[in-house]
């Protein structure tokens, strides 16, 4: 079917080693989420029936209160924030982004001022809120936090787990209980970190925010996770600044059925898999002249290893960024991580590929690195 919609527009066939890139297509969803998906666009439903499904299922797998999907994780940063201004009024609600008279500060660590395509203080902004940032690039210590969070006004803390946060890991655990030591809630995006939610949800944090579409292969989505009250005060914003936010029918069956495969997955099996693709191709990589493979954990703790490619400076094959670009001009158009290029690294993500694209993105390096 990918073929036929390739050929049919002309499009690029690529093959993603990035991991979940948005501008990529984030993830392949499995047949049985394609199916839900395709089933969903031919009916109608009480939107609401669905959502409840979504809620109940996640508040079973996770033990959380309860769940809603909203259009994304961005939109639902917007949403979070937007619910602890205005929590269940009405009239609060249709007043966003006009936050006069509501408490509209949001604090948020220097560090975790991220950029995942735009600013996360962009979508800070969107609710009508002010982002007041605590500590510096290069620290920020739970003092920093409790100094910002007793000002005036203040809404929530805003923390994020991901690998795009730099400067000194915060402990969030210890950062969420110095916002309920002032009686305010704390939200955690942690988009790319469905497969660690129970620990972002141990950390007490009030509501948790993951993409869909990311690890778990869902269609593109946001879940928010945690207080029935603030997941009940996020979904009201519908009324108001969430209209464009909200999620489609298709999406919350994909979720359903992207949850339901997650809830059955055989995690240890399933690392196996992940472990043998990598050892695999560590093993090839490494024996092309030129190139160094190795495996590596993730540095925020998800559970699977990622391939590092060092390309050897005294090797005449060109630099890192060179062969990440002739990796790109190839056809299929082969895509790796290489933010670290400069250091002659390029970061590969197997986990959504077969062994047959595994098998060329070899032979392509063999063949670059001998060119
Ligand atoms: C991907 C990402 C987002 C945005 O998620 P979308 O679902 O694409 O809107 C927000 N924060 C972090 C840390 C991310 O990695």
């Amino acid at each position: 079917m990918t073929h036929t919609i390739h050929a049919k527009y002309a499009l690029t066939h690529v093959l993603n080693a990035h991991g979940t890139f948005t501008p990529l297509g984030v993830s392949r969803s499995s047949p049985s989420v394609q199916r839900a998906v395709a089933a969903a666009l031919g009916e109608f439903f009480i939107i609401d029936e669905l959502q409840a499904a979504v809620s109940e299922r996640v508040a079973r797998i996770t033990g959380a209160e309860a769940a809603t999907v909203t259009h994304c994780t961005a939109a639902a940063i917007t949403l979070a924030i937007a619910a602890t201004m205005t929590g269940d009024s009405e009239t609060g609600i249709a007043q966003l982004p006009d936050t006069t008279g509501m408490p509209n500060r949001v604090i948020i660590p220097a560090g975790h001022v991220v950029n995942y395509g735009h600013s996360i203080l962009t979508a800070i902004r969107l609710a009508g809120a002010v982002p007041v940032i605590a500590g510096t690039q290069s620290a920020c210590t739970v003092d920093d936090i409790s100094h910002a969070l007793v000002g005036e006004h203040t809404a929530c803390l805003l923390l994020v787990s991901s690998r795009l946060a730099h400067g000194t890991p915060l402990d969030l655990g210890q950062a969420v209980a110095a916002a309920h030591a002032c009686g305010l809630p704390a939200v955690i995006d942690g988009a790319a970190q469905d497969l660690r939610l129970d620990e972002l949800l141990a950390t007490g944090a009030d509501l948790v925010l993951v993409s869909a579409q990311k690890y778990l292969a869902a269609p593109t989505a946001g879940l928010i996770v945690g207080r029935r009250d603030l997941v009940r005060a996020c979904r009201a914003q519908e009324r108001g600044i969430g209209r464009g936010m909200k999620a489609t029918k298709e999406s919350i069956a994909g979720v359903l059925a992207a949850l339901e495969e997650r809830e059955h997955l055989d995690v240890a099996a399933w690392r196996a898999e992940q472990d043998r693709k990598v050892r695999w191709f560590v093993e090839q990589a490494d024996a092309i002249a030129g190139l160094t493979a190795t495996a590596q954990e993730d540095p925020t703790e998800l559970p699977f290893l990622r391939v590092c490619l060092h390309v050897e400076p005294s090797h005449r094959q060109e630099t890192a960024s060179a062969l990440s670009r002739a990796l790109r001009q190839g056809s299929p158009s082969i895509w790796v991580v290489d933010r670290d290029a400069a250091a002659g690294n390029l970061i590969l993500e197997l986990g959504p590929l077969t062994d047959t694209e595994i098998a060329i993105i070899l032979s392509r390096l063999a063949v670059l690195s001998e060119a």
